[in-house]
This record gives structure tokens, C-alpha cells and sequence, in this order.
């Protein structure tokens, strides 16, 4: 069984950005994520197409810095080449991740001891110390003993692994999140809008031609289009088949565009719980709990001017600030 001061359930921007800043300060870090690649929702995906294959960003297409410290650390991003600026939109810029949006927390998690393929069951008090479950070939294991653990899954994930009786269970239990149907269109030609276009309709939240991002390569000539649904439609449509969403959102694409699309790939994913909302705001940023078990994440902020990626860099580096006051250091004197 491994022992570490703190386990960080989650190796997307928040889990990431939390064990890389403790890590720094000397405390022994573990990181596990159930994916096989970090990123969370900033996530990236190739589809193959022929003997080549597309490229593009499944998750966030692209975010924005507006408090001086995020945009400090977007700074610091840009230098190590994980992020560039993509487009100027409602006067603001928008970066993407070099070449893919999972480039920053591949940046991340190169320092880090990161566990993939790993998914946490169940967390379980052994005296002072928590000790961790995982999903195992036949049945749950206990994989590390830890004094402090830190999950930054989205809400209803976090809620599923907090122990029953737990002081946190109640605040997370009405926590919801919006879903959100996202496809990719592989075209034979390219389309005659912008790079960018958000809110086109009630529809479509955002379209994005993944060629125009910096250095991204598509195979066999294709042009490449990501539509994200809005919320409200995605909600209301959560259990259509993918066949069903890829037909309806190509023809709201083909009705907002009015030209012909020539489809050569295509390719349709829900995110269960893409977007937090106003039930999951804490004025902290985060959640806390004396017995060791701390909570960070994006729908924890986002009614501080910021959203998405910098909501969960806030929660993670107020979380950070928090415990890195002298909790931490006497309970290891
Ligand atoms: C379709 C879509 C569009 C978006 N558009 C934008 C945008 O335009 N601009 C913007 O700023 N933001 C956008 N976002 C939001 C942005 O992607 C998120 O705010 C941000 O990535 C959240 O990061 P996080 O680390 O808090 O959570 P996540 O990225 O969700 O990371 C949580 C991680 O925990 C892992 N995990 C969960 N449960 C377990 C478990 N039991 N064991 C181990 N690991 C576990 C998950 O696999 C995941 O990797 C968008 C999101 C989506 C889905």
C-alpha cells in the first residue's frame, strides 16, 4: 500500500494545478485519475480517418485570463509553449492549448507522480488517516493511506465518494451540473464563417475550426469543426442516441451556415456534467473539512467573473493557499 501526505483524486486543470503547487512545497504527493490521459474536461481526441486521422479539442475549445494572477500563469504557460493565443472575441483573447488543450496539464503532470487508469471507489477513516479504494479486476482494493485527500472530480462524482456520513455529503448533495452534447464534423471544404463563433443560436453554444488553432495538423485535406450544444438543449435531449444528436446538431450547423456540408468524419460525445452552476458556488472557491478531506473544482467559483479553466485554477490555488497554512505542518510535527 502506498503512503503519501495527500492523494489528488483527478488529473485535470484543478487536480493538477493543486498537487503540482503542494508538491513544490515539499509535501509528498500522489495524483490518480480513471482516464488513461490527464486533462478532465480539457481533453482532446483523434479520430482516425482512412490510413490518417483528425484532431480536436473535445472538451473546452478555448478560455479566457481575466484576474491578473491567472493571467500571470497563462503567461507562464504561453513561455513553455503548452498554450499560444488563438482569436481576439468580444475584446478579449481566447488561447488553446500546443498542439492539443490537454497540453497544459501534460506540462502539469510531467512533474507529478500521476496514477492513471485509476478510479477511486471509496475513501474510509483509519484512525487519523484516510485510506483509499480502487476499482480493482474483481473487486475494490485498498491502494494508499494517506493523511489528506483532495478531490477535484465534478460534483456529483465528488458526492458519490464521500463516505456516507460525511459533513460535506450535505452541502455537495444538491450540487448539480449542466451536460453538454459536443461533435466534430470532418469536412472536405472549409466553411465561410469565423474561426470562432459563440452562441450563434439557442442551439449551438460554440463552433470551432479546430485547423485554425496553432499547429494543428489534420489528415487527408479534412477541415475540422467542433459544435458544442447549449446546456438547456443538451439537457433536455440527455439520453438521445449519439445518431440522433449528430443528425439534429449537423442540421442546425447546416441551417446557421446556410452552405453545403460535405461530411467525411464525424464524431458526437455527452460530458454528463460539463458546466457547474449557480447551486455549487462557495465563496472560498472550495470545500474543507478538519478530518482531511478537501474539495476543488470550477463549479465551486464560478460567480466571480471567471468560468470554466480559470474558475478551476482559482478554486485549486485558493485551496492551496488554505493549506498551506500551518494545518498541514503541524499534523506532520
Ligand atoms: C463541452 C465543454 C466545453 C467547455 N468550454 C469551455 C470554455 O469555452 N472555456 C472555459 O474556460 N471552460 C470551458 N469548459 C469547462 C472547462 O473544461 C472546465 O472548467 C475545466 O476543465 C474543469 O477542470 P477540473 O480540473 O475542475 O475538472 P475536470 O476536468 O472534470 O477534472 C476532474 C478529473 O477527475 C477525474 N475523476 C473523476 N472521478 C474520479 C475517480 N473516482 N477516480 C479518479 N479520477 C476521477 C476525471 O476523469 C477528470 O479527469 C468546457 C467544458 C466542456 C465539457
Amino acid at each position: 500500500m502506498i503512503a503519501a501526505d495527500v492523494l489528488v483524486i483527478g488529473a485535470g486543470i484543478s487536480g493538477l494545478t493543486i498537487a503540482s503547487a503542494l508538491h513544490k512545497q515539499g509535501k509528498t504527493i500522489l495524483c490518480v485519475e480513471k482516464a488513461r490521459g490527464s486533462g478532465g474536461r480539457l481533453s482532446s481526441k483523434r479520430q482516425p480517418v482512412g490510413d490518417d486521422y483528425v484532431q480536436f479539442d473535445l472538451g473546452c475549445t478555448a478560455f479566457t485570463a481575466r484576474t491578473p494572477k491567472f493571467k500571470q500563469q497563462v503567461s507562464a504557460w504561453c513561455d513553455a509553449g503548452a498554450i499560444t493565443t488563438w482569436v481576439n472575441h468580444n475584446d478579449e483573447h481566447w488561447y488553446v492549448g500546443t498542439p492539443r488543450s490537454s497540453s497544459i496539464t501534460r506540462l502539469l503532470a510531467n512533474e507529478l507522480p500521476v496514477q492513471f487508469s485509476t478510479r477511486v471507489t471509496r475513501l474510509e477513516r483509519h484512525h487519523s488517516q484516510w485510506a483509499v479504494y480502487i476499482e480493482g479486476h474483481n473487486s475494490q482494493q485498498c491502494y494508499a493511506l494517506v493523511d489528506d485527500v483532495i478531490i477535484s472530480a465534478p460534483a456529483p462524482q465528488c458526492y458519490a465518494l464521500l463516505p456516507s456520513d460525511h459533513a460535506l455529503k450535505s452541502r455537495l448533495g444538491y450540487v448539480t451540473m449542466g451536460a453538454q452534447w459536443v461533435i466534430m464534423l470532418a469536412l472536405k471544404d472549409a466553411l465561410n464563417i469565423n474561426d470562432f463563433c459563440v452562441s450563434p443560436n439557442d442551439v449551438i453554444a460554440s463552433i470551432s475550426y479546430e485547423n485554425s488553432k496553432p499547429n494543428r495538423q489534420q489528415g487527408n485535406d479534412l477541415h475540422v469543426y467542433c459544435l458544442q450544444a447549449s446546456v438547456d438543449w443538451s439537457n433536455a435531449r440527455m439520453d438521445y442516441s449519439k445518431d440522433k444528436i449528430l443528425m439534429e446538431l449537423t442540421n442546425a450547423f447546416a441551417e446557421f451556415t446556410q452552405q453545403a456540408l460535405y461530411v467525411e468524419q464525424d464524431y458526437c460525445h455527452r460530458w454528463l456534467y460539463a458546466q457547474g452552476n449557480e447551486n455549487g458556488y462557495e465563496a472560498a472557491g472550495f470545500l474543507t473539512s478538519t478530518d482531511g478531506i478537501h474539495i476543488c473544482g470550477d463549479y465551486l467559483v464560478e460567480d466571480l467573473g471567471m468560468h470554466g479553466v480559470e474558475a478551476a485554477y482559482f478554486s485549486a490555488m485558493a485551496l492551496t493557499d488554505y493549506l498551506s497554512l500551518p494545518v498541514l505542518k503541524q499534523k506532520s510535527v
